[in-house]
């Protein structure tokens, strides 16, 4: 393995000062805390002055603690399915127990951040609104939601209105909660601070385009800890601005993320949160670089226009590659194939989220008719270990990578 990027001693500062202060605005009788889905109107929230935490954030530090698996059956007894979306179920299950993942990086923070107020999108998925739903009851504050439609082929005129409309309406009860107006000058600002660090993004992942790709899909996962939770802050533009230096840095030495790239690797779907590390060794030890993924891209907001703040949140919201149809799935992901030069895709088969799954309906093969590039399924889970073999996965790794290593089978 390469030796870690230098950035990542300042992202834990980051990160842990993101969580002090959503502590500290817990207990601030003067401020106010909204939680917000991952691609929630974060920046809304943001110009109204509310301390945004996100529980998607909180349920995948419970799967990188390889805590998770252990809070679903505490969840599951209260009557959350073991077959619904495992971040839901470990996060409400942690809750129930009394613990947070944000103890590990800030010992003494015990408790998530009490809550003002919750806002979801269901641009991703439903589950979400009934995640969000629980702590509304448990905390007895306002729930409020965007119902956004899922596959979308065209982002239309009338698609972007209904949901730009849907935004405008949470105003005067987040005003009301928040107990100020909103001001349309600090939600432009933070519009902009969120494209600005949407591009950086971008330039981050787009760097591993280079051969050998100075970073993987697992560092990936790590580093987009700010673009997911700092969104609408301009500290997250500038880590990245940070961190792009750096892979600039590697570019130009020719020094690779994983020494020896032989083999190049696109990644579908979630995380497997409790074996990234592992899984990043397993591909690395046979010369395979993950170089891009659909899941760290999900964060490239292209539409977000501070010049038209309701209808770029609206359209970004819609152009979300999860809400897409499949026949525009398989057309990003034949040109993200093309740009990243890979040699084959990993379709992770997440058992408990049908809706970052894209395995199920045929998409490899058709994927591979059009673009003559091979795929394998690697069926586990997101945050339940229970869902995600090691030997299994290793054997499915080894063979997929020794057919497209270099006089290979495939
Ligand atoms: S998209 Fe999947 S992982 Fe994310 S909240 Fe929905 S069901 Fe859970």
């Amino acid at each position: 393995m390469a030796p870690a990027l230098k950035a990542v001693a300042a992202l834990g500062d980051l990160m842990a000062a993101c969580f002090r202060d959503l502590d500290a605005a817990a207990r601030d009788p003067a401020r106010k805390v909204a939680w917000c889905t991952s691609v929630g109107p974060a920046e809304l929230l943001r110009a109204l002055g509310f301390a945004v935490y996100f529980p998607e954030n909180h349920a995948a530090m419970l799967g990188a603690s390889r805590r998770a698996t252990g809070f679903i059956p505490r969840a599951n007894a209260a009557g959350y399915s073991p077959e619904i979306c495992s971040y839901l179920t470990s996060d409400i299950g942690a809750w129930l127990s009394g613990h947070t993942a944000l103890s590990k990086p800030c010992p003494e923070i015990d408790a998530v951040p009490r809550p003002d107020v919750l806002v979801y999108s269901t641009n991703q998925c439903r589950d979400v609104a009934d995640w969000f739903a629980f702590y509304a009851r448990a905390y007895g504050v306002p729930l409020l939601g965007v119902a956004s439609p899922r596959g979308v082929e065209d982002v239309t005129r009338d698609l972007v209105d209904g949901v730009a409309a849907q935004m405008r309406a949470l105003v005067p009860p987040l005003e009301a909660v928040a107990g100020m107006s909103l001001d349309p000058d600090r939600l432009r600002a933070a519009i902009a601070a969120s494209r600005e660090a949407s591009d950086l993004w971008r330039e981050v992942l787009r760097t591993a385009a280079h051969r050998p790709a100075p970073l993987t899909f697992f560092d990936g996962c790590i580093h987009m800890g700010p673009a997911v939770v700092l969104r609408g802050d301009p500290r997250a533009g500038a880590y990245y601005r940070d961190l792009l230096d750096e892979l600039r840095g590697r570019v130009a030495a020719g020094a690779g993320a994983v020494p020896g790239e032989r083999v190049r690797l696109y990644w579908e779907g979630m995380p497997v949160w409790g074996r990234l590390r592992d899984l990043s060794e397993r591909f690395a030890s046979l010369g395979a670089s993950v170089v891009a993924s659909t899941y760290c891209s999900s964060w490239v907001f292209d539409a977000l226009d501070p010049d038209d703040p309701f209808g770029g949140m609206a359209r970004a919201s819609l152009e979300l590659f999860i809400t897409r149809t499949d026949p525009v799935k398989e057309r990003i992901l034949a040109d993200e194939a093309r740009r990243f030069g890979v040699d084959g895709l990993v379709f992770h088969d997440a058992r408990t989220c049908p809706n970052n799954t894209n395995s199920r309906y045929g998409m490899p093969g058709r994927l591979e008719a059009a673009t003559g590039l091979p795929a394998v399924v690697l069926p586990g889970d997101l945050n339940d270990l229970r869902m995600f073999s090691d030997d299994t996965s290793r054997l499915a790794i080894e063979a997929f990578v020794e057919q497209l290593r270099p006089g290979g089978t495939a």
